[in-house]
C-alpha cells in the first residue's frame, strides 16, 4: 500500500461555494474536517462500504452517516423497499400499515419498549422523551453526563459531546439559562458524583447513553458487551437502582446503540431496561426516522391517548418506514455476529499496529463500534477522553484520507464498521493504519 496525493480540486470548489451558503459550508458541523485541519471531501455516491467523491477517488468507508447505515450504502433490499414505498405515495398525514409494524418490531426487539411514538430525528426523540419524563414525575430538573450527546436540544447542550466536544463548545449560546440550570451534569462511571446529585436534586430523569459513544466510545464500568471501559460493579446496573430509589426515570438514549450492539441494544446486553428509551439511526436505514417508547403506562401519557403533546407532520414517514423495515430484516444472529467480529479483528489490529509503530492508544470496542484515543492510559470518562493527543489523532485521520480510508474526523466520535465491510477491506484498512501510525509516531 502507498499513499497517493488524491485530487480534491472539485470537492475545493464546492467547499468554496459552500462556504458562501452556509454556515461553515456543511449542514451538519462535523462533516466540516476542521478539527483535522481540511476540508470536508464532496461525495457523490456510496456503495456498500465505499465511497466516491466528486473527483473520483475511493475511500472505505467508517462513518457510514454516522451510524444509520449499518447495512452499507444502497443495500438493495433498502433501495428496493424505499423505491416501492416512494411508488405508493411519499407521505399521507394518515395511519399506514408500516408504521404499525415498525413499531412492533421495535417493540419485540427493545426490552424496555412496549409502546412506540415515531419521530424524526434523534434529537426530536429525546426532547419528547424528556418532556414525558417531566410529565410523568411532575419534575423539572434532569441529570445527564458530561460528554454524553442527546441531539441539539436546548437543555442537553451543557458539556455535550459529538460536535461540542469537537470543537470545544462547553455550552451554546442562545440557550436560556434556566434551561441550563434544569440540567445537573456529573462525569460518566463516577459513582459518588450521581449519588451526590440525586441527594442534592430531584431529578425527572437520569439521561444516558447506556454505551456512550459521542466522547469516542467510552463503555459503563462492568460492561458485559463492551471492552475499554473501566473494572468494577456495573455502572447501567447502578444508576437503574439510583432512578428508582430517588424517584426518577431511567431514560436510555440508545439512538447509536440501538439495534447496532445487539438485536435489543445495550440494554439487552447489559440486562438493565430503562423506563424510556430514545432510538434514532439504524432504525431509518438513512432516511429521517427516530422514535421514543417504553412503558405502555408512561407512554400512554402521550397526546392522543393522554395530555403531554408532541406531533409530526412527516412522523413515520412512509419512505423512512420502510428503510428501517428492510435494514431490521437485514439483522440477524449472523449479523450481529459478524458486526462483532469485525469490531474487534479492527480493535485487536488498530492495537497492534499502534504499538508496533510505538504510538501510545487506547482502543475501545462494542459490536459494530470501535474508537481509538490517541492517549496513554484508560478512558473511563470524559475528561479522560479529552486527555487524548488530538493533533496526532487529526494527522493520522488525513494519512489513512490519503491511503482511501474514510474515518470519523474527529477524536471524540466512534468508528462505524458494517455488514457491508468486506474482509479484504478490513486487511487495506489495517495495512493503510500501519503505515499512518508510522507516519505520526513521536
Ligand atoms: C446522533 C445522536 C442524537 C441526535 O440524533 P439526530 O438525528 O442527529 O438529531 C441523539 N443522541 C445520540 C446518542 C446520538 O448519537
Amino acid at each position: 500500500m502507498s499513499c497517493v496525493t488524491l485530487s480534491d480540486r472539485r470537492s475545493a470548489e464546492l467547499f468554496a461555494r459552500a462556504e458562501r451558503l452556509l454556515p461553515g459550508g456543511v449542514n451538519s458541523p462535523v462533516r466540516a474536517m476542521r478539527a483535522i485541519g481540511r476540508d470536508p471531501i464532496f461525495v457523490t455516491a456510496g456503495a456498500g462500504a465505499e465511497l466516491t467523491d466528486v473527483d473520483g477517488n475511493a475511500y472505505v468507508d467508517y462513518v457510514c452517516s454516522w451510524g444509520p447505515l449499518i447495512a452499507g450504502h444502497a443495500h438493495p433490499r433498502v433501495v428496493e423497499a424505499v423505491t416501492a414505498a416512494a411508488a405508493r405515495g411519499t407521505s399521507f398525514g394518515a395511519p399506514t400499515a408500516a408504521e404499525v409494524e415498525i413499531a412492533a418490531a421495535i417493540a419485540d426487539r427493545v426490552p424496555g419498549a412496549e409502546m412506540v411514538r415515531m419521530v424524526n430525528s434523534g434529537t426530536e426523540a429525546a426532547m419528547s422523551a424528556i418532556r414525558l419524563a417531566r410529565a410523568a414525575t411532575g419534575r423539572e430538573k434532569l441529570l445527564k453526563f458530561a460528554g454524553g450527546y442527546h441531539g441539539h436540544v436546548d437543555g442537553l447542550l451543557a458539556d455535550a459531546g459529538s460536535g461540542l466536544a469537537t470543537a470545544g463548545i462547553p455550552a451554546s449560546p442562545g440557550v436560556p439559562a434556566a434551561q441550563a440550570a434544569a440540567t445537573v451534569i456529573v462525569p460518566w462511571n463516577d459513582r459518588d458524583a450521581v449519588a451526590a446529585a440525586l441527594a442534592e436534586h430531584e431529578v425527572a430523569a437520569i439521561l444516558a447513553e447506556p454505551y456512550p459513544a459521542n466522547m469516542g466510545l467510552v463503555p459503563p464500568a462492568g460492561a458485559r458487551g463492551a471492552t475499554g471501559g473501566p473494572d468494577g460493579e456495573p455502572f447501567l446496573a447502578f444508576l437503574r437502582e439510583q432512578a428508582g430509589r430517588n424517584g426518577a426515570l431511567l431514560v436510555f438514549d440508545e439512538v447509536i446503540s440501538g439495534f447496532r450492539v445487539g438485536r435489543g441494544g445495550a440494554q439487552e446486553r447489559e440486562g438493565v431496561t430503562p423506563d424510556l428509551t430514545v432510538l434514532g439511526k439504524v432504525i431509518g436505514g438513512g432516511l429521517p426516522a427516530a422514535a421514543y417508547a417504553g412503558r405502555t403506562e408512561l407512554m400512554e401519557r402521550v397526546a392522543p391517548a393522554g395530555d403531554v403533546y408532541q406531533a409530526g407532520t412527516l412522523s413515520g414517514n412512509p419512505l423512512a418506514t420502510a428503510a428501517g423495515l428492510a435494514t431490521l430484516e437485514l439483522l440477524d444472529g449472523d449479523a450481529y455476529a459478524r458486526l462483532e467480529l469485525v469490531a474487534r479483528q479492527l480493535a485487536e489490529g488498530l492495537r497492534s499496529a499502534a504499538a508496533d509503530a510505538g504510538v501510545a492508544v487506547h482502543v475501545s470496542h462494542a459490536p459494530g463500534l470501535l474508537t481509538v484515543f490517541f492517549h496513554d492510559g484508560p478512558v473511563a470518562s470524559y475528561a479522560d477522553a479529552r486527555a487524548a493527543d488530538t493533533d496526532r489523532f487529526g494527522a493520522f485521520c488525513r494519512a489513512m484520507l490519503d491511503r482511501g480510508v474514510y474515518l470519523p474526523a474527529a477524536q471524540f466520535e466512534a468508528w462505524f464498521p458494517s455488514l457491508a465491510h468486506t474482509d479484504e477491506q478490513l486487511d487495506r484498512t489495517l495495512a493503510a493504519a500501519a503505515e499512518a501510525f508510522a507516519e505520526v509516531a513521536p
